[in-house]
């Protein structure tokens, strides 16, 4: 008999205490940050599902690479590990270090987008949608239209409607189209991939009207192990051929080394094209630094050369998207609305559906996030009418799990948490806000509950 548990594919070596605190500390620490979760002190949160980026955990290898690390300004060994790694699973010819995902946008998009362009994606991840804006280009989005329905269940959520994508580039001269990029998995799409079926079809088209296709390639090791369990010819091949085959049909991609390069810090931008990677260079040197190091310490090289390894290793991505899918199902099966299916780095709750006494305009949202946090001392975050305004398509509640931090028991206690707030979900009041910023509101808003 084929064993059923899965276990956490690591023994801990060093721990990071959190602490307990009682519902009467917690009401007094929520109201002295305005029941916004980002204006909490760290400290006080006893399970943080803020966000999956930059808050893994890095494994020995990587510690032992921290202390490997050459800080030479010029032609450190380190970029020689980091090159040679990315490479490996990528191909793409040049590869350029910088200190985050957005670094790697700013400079893509400056180097080929101008005002009038449009560039279709799949769905614009925020900073990937304000770099492109920056240059006066239009971000567009045209994810698959299963996309929309949060209880649908298809495999690949992510994909890109070829339909729409076949439309755009057959009505606009290719001048106007500077490149379609992809984004693996869809993270503001719920996590969902994309299918290698897919990528191939938008890289053909792409091909076809002479137009660059680019990947947002920071989730490409879920992705992968999702194509490999869902995609028809893929069950035997390993998650980094499935992943060399992803990047194959590209032209170059942007990556942020804190989600699937397992790193807390990085990203990086790659590209085939010789005149485009000098172009690119330049603006580098400008802003990030060198491009043998781009802004990061040849240290943060050396774990993101074995973490982007570490993230394609199949006991590793068996128990991430096992347990993000154990966590999704658990409160699904008790009735609490989430987006189906379970996607890699992330579980989001349908607030409106949760709570469907409370109107939009009191964020349902904001309310809950603020009760899970009542509850169990669990940081999650709103994504929608709070932090889009009035662009919201849907009230979410984001519960982001980072990388090899917690335990089956942790994810079994946010299970608990989630389903005694859902018992008495009634009983959950609205919010008004008291305070916004004209621009990114969420992150210094100020609400009270509504009585
Ligand atoms: C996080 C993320 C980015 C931006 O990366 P940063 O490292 O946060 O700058 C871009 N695209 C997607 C899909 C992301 O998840």
């Amino acid at each position: 008999m084929p064993v059923k548990t899965i276990i956490e594919p690591f023994r801990i070596k060093s721990v990071e205490p959190i602490h307990h605190t009682t519902r009467e500390e917690r009401e007094k620490m929520l109201r002295d940050a305005s029941y916004n979760l980002f204006l909490l002190k760290a400290d006080d949160v006893l399970i943080d599902l803020l966000t999956d980026s930059g808050t893994g955990a890095m494994s020995t290898h990587q510690w032992a690479g921290i202390m490997e690390g050459d800080e030479s300004y010029a032609g450190s060994k380190s970029f020689d590990h980091f090159k040679t790694s990315v490479q490996e699973i990528t191909g793409f010819k040049h590869v350029m270090p910088t200190h985050q995902g957005r670094a790697a946008e700013r400079i893509l998009f400056q180097t080929m987008c101008k005002p009038g362009d449009i560039v279709p994606n799949n769905t614009h991840f925020d900073t990937t949608r304000a770099n492109t804006e920056f240059t006066g280009a239009e971000a567009r989005d045209i994810p698959c239209p299963e996309a929309r329905i949060p209880s649908d269940r298809s495999p690949f959520k992510g994909n890109m409607d070829l339909a729409a994508l076949e439309a755009l580039l057959d009505q606009n001269d290719r001048h106007h189209i500077p490149l379609v990029m992809i984004t693996v998995t869809n993270n503001s799409g719920g996590g969902q991939p994309v299918s290698m079926a897919n990528v191939r079809a938008v890289s053909a088209l792409c091909k076809k009207h002479g137009i660059p296709f680019y990947i947002d390639a920071c989730r490409f090791a879920e992705n992968s192990y999702f194509i490999k369990m869902r995609e028809p010819g893929y069950a035997d091949k390993t998650p980094k051929q499935i992943a060399q085959e992803l990047f194959s049909y590209a032209d170059g991609c942007t990556m942020s080394a804190k989600k699937d390069g397992m790193a807390n810090i990085g990203g990086f931008l790659c590209t085939n094209d010789d005149r485009l990677a000098q172009q690119e260079k330049d603006l580098l040197i400008l802003t990030e630094g060198y491009p043998t190091y781009g802004g990061l310490a040849g240290r943060d090289l050396e774990a993101i050369a074995t973490g982007i390894q570490e993230a394609l290793d199949i006991d590793y991505l068996k128990y991430r998207i096992t347990s993000t899918g154990y966590l999704g199902n658990k409160i699904s099966e008790q009735g609490v609305p989430i987006v189906q299916p379970p996607g890699g780095h992330a579980i989001y709750i349908d607030a409106k559906t949760f709570l469907p006494h409370i109107p939009v305009a009191q964020f349902p949202g904001v309310a809950l996030a603020a009760e899970l946090y009542l509850e169990g001392g669990i940081r999650s975050v709103e994504i929608g009418s709070l932090m889009f305004a009035g662009a919201a398509k849907m009230e979410l509640v984001r519960l982001a799990i980072p990388r090899r931090v917690y335990t089956q028991s942790h994810i079994d206690y946010v299970v608990e948490i989630i389903l005694s707030v859902w018992e008495r979900r009634q009983q959950i009041k609205g919010m008004r806000l008291t305070y916004e910023a004209p621009f990114l509101r969420h992150f210094t808003a100020k609400l009270e509950p509504v009585e």
